[in-house]
């Protein structure tokens, strides 16, 4: 299974499995493969004529390599995929079949899709929903145990058009960046560049156990996370993990992982341990915004089916154990050329510092006038378990810009001459401006929207989270910035004197935002209260933003979402939201009563019967140890179950309000999840005070300490 890579180079294994841009160009007619790169950059519309002559170059390309299905991928609002497999076979009528594959079936697929979540977009009779292909993101080969499917990534809307998943809005949110950044660009004399696209790298952080553990864990099986457990006496407060040598177990799994992600053209790139014990991250190359989003949930699903693979369990979850880290991704964000230039770059000359600086100030003051929209991109129950509690960036967004980048701006938002490094004065598109100081970031973990030197960073997102979502944000509120900066560009005179104008006015309307400390300070909460910025501490809190007016109107502005669309999202996310702690809850009551209490009333009764046998020889024996544990066994075995029958009203009551949305999903959070925390209290102190072997599951320190 495992390739030596002494024998087999990486390069003759890399993108073998990925219909890649390579592959297209040689197997493709000269033109066919032209006009594709046309449709692809938006110049034109795909014709049948040439889809049906990729389709049956990809259909030939895929028999070739063993595929004998292909399938429309999809990324409904689970936020996981979905896949229909089809084969290739089309009878003949004398009993043989003909493998067939239409230009019609790569372009568009009628999945019955009626058991999606769709928020009431589309009523149950009316099942039909369309996919259709994604050209900018390569089709590939996914293997199971016996084949190869040729896998198409696509779009999934209902039969009216409406969105149904997570790609459509962000292929939207692609085409407003790009064309807003565009008309900037073609102010500031750029010739060359045909298209900007949003580029994203997502760093994947994940944990690995045992899967004989996992599979003793009804919690971990049906949630993904640990609802009881007591931290071992080490935790991770020894700093030991992050960056330590790779054992072995897990290096053999990792070197597994990449060569199925190579394999797929997929440019796995850094792992290393991360902070928690038994807790790693893996990053790939940055790319595309919507191949990144691809790449990424093919990557988790690898990471899983990988993990099997070793007899190991790989735990995406964004809080697997409670006390010590969770697991999130950070999401490297940037604006780039077709022809290679990272408009968040810093350059070397006055034109590329201008050009960066109005991008920069553009970012700034999207992030700063959609917080609430962005930070509510990355709610979902288990990062409600991460943001805010300091190990994760709080639940207030901010951007950190770095103190020499922060102080650049402040003078210019002052009108003052900057001076830059050397003393040289510096004005902004003239060619007296000095270069830019090559490293100007400093590292800063606890910022959730970070300049790190030619990208931005947002550390919000949860480890299990399409990244999708936050993108789609992060590029339509930029677009819209970018849209109002080219209009004043357009009318300007002067063009340089705008750029200079827009770079102080939005930085003084929009500096609030910008923060350069320490984010887990309890003062800087106080600080962003006074500066406006808001909190949203919680999921349910959160999620309504999506379809506030503010929201409404930018997305349908930039025709990235209707406000049907919207509704019926907040709706799916709310419910889903109530549907996860409910699963969480509903695991609590049974684990803490069938399996916590049957193990500690056993355990009592034995310390009872000892008490007694030891009285029996010797009467006079001083037992008011063993006399002391049995009470607090028995105090706490009450107090659970108490607790646990608190749990299952609060539960009851929850599972009422299903006719509101909104209130269930109150209900969960301010009654359902407390009740838990009540009881998982009760039930981990029985833990430390009960006899290990008589312990009906796996302990953290089992799991976490044994690779
Ligand atoms: P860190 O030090 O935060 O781990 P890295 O340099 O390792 O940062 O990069 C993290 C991620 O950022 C990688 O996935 C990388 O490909 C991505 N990245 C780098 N440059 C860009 C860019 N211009 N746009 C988007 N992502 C980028
Ligand atoms: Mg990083």
């Amino acid at each position: 299974m495992s390739i030596n890579y002494s024998e087999t180079s990486l390069q003759s294994i890399y993108g073998e499995y990925s219909f890649s841009e390579t592959t297209m160009k040689e197997r493709l007619p000269k033109s066919v493969f032209k006009e594709f790169k046309n449709v692809q950059n938006g110049e034109s519309k795909l014709s049948r004529d040439v889809a049906d002559v990729i389709a049956s170059v990809m259909k030939d390309w895929a028999i070739e390599k063993g595929a004998t299905h292909f399938t429309h991928w999809f990324q409904p609002l689970t936020g996981l995929t979905a896949e229909k497999h089809d084969a290739f076979i089309d009878p003949a009528g004398d009993g043989t079949v003909m493998m067939e594959f239409s230009g019609k079936e790569l372009i568009q697929g009628e999945p019955d899709a009626s058991s999606f979540p769709n928020g009431g977009l589309r009523e149950t009779f009316e099942a039909r929903g369309y996919t259709a292909w994604d050209t900018g993101s390569p089709a590939f080969l996914k293997q199971d145990n016996t084949g190869l499917t040729l896998t198409i990534p696509t779009a999934f809307v209902s039969y009216t058009g409406e969105a149904l998943d997570k790609k459509t809005p962000l292929l939207r949110s692609m085409d407003a960046i790009n064309i807003q950044a565009m008309r900037i660009l073609k102010k500031m004399g750029n010739t060359s560049s045909k298209k900007v696209v949003a580029s994203v790298g997502p760093e994947q952080e994940y944990f690995l156990i045992d899967k004989e553990y996992f599979l003793k864990r009804p919690d971990l099986k049906l949630t993904g996370r640990t609802v009881f457990g007591t931290m071992s006496a080490k935790g991770q407060e020894l700093d030991d993990h992050y960056f330590g040598a790779i054992k072995d177990r897990v290096a053999d799994f990792m070197r597994d992982l990449n060569t199925e992600l190579w394999k797929l053209g997929i440019s796995a790139k850094t792992q290393h341990n991360e902070v928690a014990p038994n807790q790693f991250e893996l990053a790939p190359i940055f790319t595309t915004a919507n191949v990144s989003t691809d790449w990424n949930q093919i990557t988790m699903e690898m990471m899983k089916k990988i993990a099997d693979r070793h007899d190991l369990a790989c735990l995406l979850h964004e809080k697997p154990f409670a006390g010590v880290n969770g697991s999130g991704k950070h999401n490297n964000w940037s604006i780039a050329t077709d022809d290679g230039i990272n408009l968040l770059n810093p350059g070397a000359t006055p034109h590329e510092n201008a050009q960066f600086l109005l991008f920069c100030v553009a970012t700034i003051k999207a992030v700063d006038k959609y917080a609430g929209l962005l930070r509510s991109s990355a709610a979902s129950a288990g990062n409600d378990h991460r943001l805010g509690a300091n190990e994760a960036p709080p639940a207030v967004i901010s951007i950190f810009m770095g103190h020499q980048l922060s102080d650049i701006l402040k003078q210019l938002a002052a009108g003052e001459t900057v001076k830059a490094l050397g003393g040289k004065k510096m004005e902004i598109g003239a060619t007296t401006l000095p270069i830019f100081p090559m490293d100007m970031t400093d590292r800063n973990r606890t910022s959730p929207f970070a300049f790190t030197g030619n990208k931005f960073e947002f550390r919000m997102v949860g480890s299990t989270q399409s990244v999708a979502g936050p993108n789609v944000v992060i590029n339509t509120a930029v677009a819209e910035v970018l849209d109002e900066f080219a209009t004043q560009l357009e009318k300007a005179s002067d063009v340089n004197a705008e750029i200079q104008k827009i770079v102080k006015d939005s930085y003084n309307a929009h500096s609030r935002i910008v923060f350069n400390g320490n984010g887990y300070a309890p003062e800087w909460l106080d600080e962003a209260a006074k500066r406006g910025l808001p909190n949203l501490k919680s999921t349910v809190e959160a999620i309504p933003v999506q379809n506030s007016p503010e929201a409404v109107a930018l997305f349908e502005k930039y025709n990235v979402l209707s406000k049907a669309e919207l509704d019926s999202r907040v709706d799916i996310y709310l419910e889903g939201y109530s549907k996860q702690v409910n699963i969480e809850a509903g695991i609590s009551f049974e684990m803490a009563g069938r399996m916590i209490f049957p193990a500690v009333s056993d355990y009592a009764t034995a310390v009872a019967k000892g008490i007694a046998s030891i009285k029996s020889v010797l009467p006079t024996a001083d037992t008011s140890a063993q006399e002391s544990l049995l009470a607090q066994l028995n105090s706490l075995m009450e107090s659970m179950l108490k607790r646990n029958e608190i749990l299952k009203i609060e539960i009851d009551a929850a599972l009422e309000l299903d006719k509101d949305l909104m209130a269930q999903a109150k209900a969960y959070r301010e009654r359902v999840i407390p009740a838990m925390d009540s009881l998982r209290e009760a039930a981990d102190s029985l833990e430390k005070i009960t006899d290990k072997d008589r312990w009906p599951y796996p302990s953290y320190e089992d799991m976490l300490f044994n690779l």
